[in-house]
């Protein structure tokens, strides 16, 4: 009789437990549909996704009624160090690599960072009243004046930067086959000059690569921003009123379809998640270290450390987020220091070092030529367009009826 009560409640648990699984499963694949990741919206609906993943996990865990695949977490690194992290990297286990970057990985470009209160960038920019700098990306601010945006725009403008030593160990990833995608927060295009395909590439938060017509939603290619932005004027559509913005995610707008779409498919199947440069804070971006599957080694490369499990489910010895010192962390590694440093080190254990020295090096003489080439050419048109002007004055002169 006992025997029988107790196999009634497991079997109700095993069921509830299902249940929680399918119903944050559903939501899931609704909030898709809904969008869920909006730059300003998600962080909630997300947050609470995880939570119940989490819940469902602790209770299976102590309860004895994890999922065959969930039961198999199989320690994968040998220790928990970057060396562990090399050694993996190495066998042929390790197939899939996801990188995930933030600022970090283009300060080193010179990127400045227009929040910082002491740039000249921000200076700049107080003479537009902006009631806070990031009104610069607000949609509502923007319509109701583009200018500071352009401004900023043509400061931060792609091409006037170098990619890093950090950009060109991705590619050197994708070059030996095994980055399976680039996630990346920022917006300078860094990943595209260092010549990371599109197809590798998720560019979270939007790009200047491409603009779009607020209005008739026409494209118009990077080039002809460019050309725009720099003569000071506020790219505006050739068939009709509206403004040309960048590809940019403003605030309050949906990440793009790219980014949901791949984070579906990439994160389960991610053998090793490389964050780098970024402090995890934004959402749902943040988030995504916990979308690939519970064995699966982390590292970290950034200036300090940075997407801890924290608040009461971390008391409780569960929750999201990296797990560095626990006796029980068998996957996330922290490497504290400088991007640049961090990819360079890697590069040197895995045998690739010289390899990435010349390709920075190779590259960034390309792009030195190259800008070289565009001044000069720059200057010529200014040259010839002075001259022509000084010969229509003297005309002019000459035209003049003598008195
Ligand atoms: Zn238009």
């Amino acid at each position: 009789m006992y025997f029988k009560a107790v196999k009634h409640v497991k079997l109700w648990i095993r069921k509830y437990l299902h249940g929680l699984k399918m119903a944050d499963k559903g939501k899931n694949e609704t909030n898709v549909k809904n969008d869920e990741g909006s730059a300003s919206g998600s962080s909630s609906s997300s947050t609470s996704d995880f939570t119940v993943e989490a819940l469902r996990r602790y209770l299976a865990e102590k309860l004895g009624f994890l999922d065959s695949e969930e039961v198999e977490k199989v320690k994968v690194l040998d220790n928990v160090s970057v060396d562990g992290v090399i050694d993996y990297i190495k066998s042929d286990k390790c197939k899939n690599i996801i990188t995930m970057a933030g600022a970090g990985i283009s300060t080193s470009a010179g990127i400045p960072d227009f929040r910082s209160p002491g740039s000249g960038l921000y200076h700049n920019l107080q003479k537009y009243n902006l009631p806070h700098p990031q009104a610069i990306f607000e949609l509502d601010f923007f319509y109701d004046n583009p200018k500071p945006f352009f401004v900023l725009a043509k400061e931060l403008y792609p091409g006037s930067f170098k990619p890093t030593t950090c950009h060109y160990f991705i590619k050197l990833l994708e070059e030996k086959g095994c980055l399976l995608r680039h996630y990346t927060q920022n917006i300078d295009t860094l990943e595209r000059v260092a010549g990371i395909s599109d197809e590798k590439l998720v560019e979270a938060h939007g790009t200047f690569h491409r603009g779009h017509c607020v209005l008739c939603n026409e494209e118009y290619p990077l080039e002809w921003m460019k050309t725009q932005i720099f003569d000071d004027k506020i790219p505006t559509c050739e068939k009709c009123p509206g403004v040309v913005k960048p590809d940019i995610v403003f605030f309050g707008e949906n990440l793009p379809a790219k980014f949901h779409k791949s984070l579906k498919v990439d994160f389960p199947k991610c053998d090793l998640l490389i964050v780098l440069g970024s402090s995890l804070v934004v959402q749902p971006f943040a988030s995504l270290i916990d979308r690939v599957p519970n064995n699966v080694p982390r590292l970290l490369i950034n200036r300090e450390k940075a997407g801890e499990r924290s608040g009461i489910m971390s008391m409780i010895g569960m929750g999201s987020g990296m797990d560095f010192d626990s006796k029980d962390n068998t996957r996330d590694v922290l490497w504290i220091g400088d991007c640049d440093e961090g990819c360079q080190m890697l590069a040197d254990k895995l045998g690739w070092g010289d390899e990435l020295k010349k390709i920075v090096e190779k590259e960034h003489k390309r792009i030195d030529e190259e800008t070289k080439n565009a001044s000069k050419k720059t200057e010529d048109a200014q040259e010839s367009k002075d001259a022509s002007k000084t010969e229509l004055e003297d005309k002019k002169v000459d035209e003049k009826p003598h008195l």
